[in-house]
């Protein structure tokens, strides 16, 4: 799955400890066709050509941030880019093993550290979250949390709890951050967000209740809007901005 065990030759994405990205000479961000250095982790093919991820300990503070090259590089690298993000990241955090302490090492195919004392296994770690985009007939909620950029409204989103479903989380989340309560729900789609390691799935949810209670912590402004009046939203690549412009568009058609 994630290439053979001896790579001679490939092209490396490099990244620091705070997840920013060497500028390359393929595609933004691959480095030149070389033979790998010591400690690079494989995480696929790109173009045909292994990929591998080389992380720094130190700080590159002229290098771009993640979310500066998801901005600057096309769509069709994301998969990648996101992957390689994760992957730095996890390398970071588990350099010891999580039951009994000893140093883990990386294990020969597979995306997991082992542990050579207890041989306990860590995996990539992966948080699922809910974002939703809550409609009451042709109307959209949207809020703001105090973290957003000035005028920015987007959906709502949160993590799934343990023990929680997907819906469950949703109706939870709406309910706690803007006193709604939500009727039908359906999917729409998911997106893998590397902040640090998100998995967002999508929903539209039917609103069965209007008048809205936000909790000023998390949202500190929540409104229904017209999709002939909406205010400034998420850039577009997100899953929250494809939530509604996706409806606003179902929305056009029908009228
Ligand atoms: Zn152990």
């Amino acid at each position: 799955m994630i290439g053979s065990k001896r790579i001679e030759r490939a092209r490396t994405i490099s990244i620091d400890q705070r997840g920013r990205i060497a500028p390359g000479e393929l595609d933004g961000i691959l480095g030149p066709r070389a033979k790998p250095a010591q400690g690079t982790m494989p995480i696929g093919r790109w173009r045909g050509e292994p990929v591998m991820v080389r992380m720094f300990d130190e700080e590159r503070p002229e290098w771009p941030g993640g979310r500066e090259w998801l901005g600057q590089l096309p769509e069709f690298i994301y998969p990648l880019l996101s992957t390689a993000l994760q992957v730095a990241t996890w390398r970071r955090d588990h350099r010891f093993c999580g039951r009994c302490g000893t140093a883990t090492r990386p294990h020969g195919h597979e995306f997991a550290m082992v542990c050579p004392r207890c041989g306990f296994r860590g995996y990539p770690r992966i948080s699922p979250c809910i974002i939703t985009l809550v409609t009451f007939g042709r109307e959209l909620l949207l809020a703001r949390s105090p973290r957003f950029a000035p005028g920015r409204f987007s959906t709502l989103a949160g993590f799934i709890e343990a023990g929680e479903s997907a819906e469950e989380a949703l109706r939870r989340e709406v309910m706690e951050e803007v006193g709604v309560e939500v009727g039908r729900i359906s999917y729409f789609k998911s997106q893998s967000w590397p902040f640090p390691h998100s998995f967002m799935l999508g929903y539209y949810a039917e609103a069965a209740s209007r008048e809205i209670h936000i909790d000023g912590i998390e949202i500190e402004a929540a409104d229904w809007f017209m999709p002939e009046m909406l205010p400034a939203l998420p850039p577009s690549g997100s899953i929250s901005r494809a939530l509604i412009d996706h409806f606003v568009n179902g929305v056009a058609a029908r009228d």
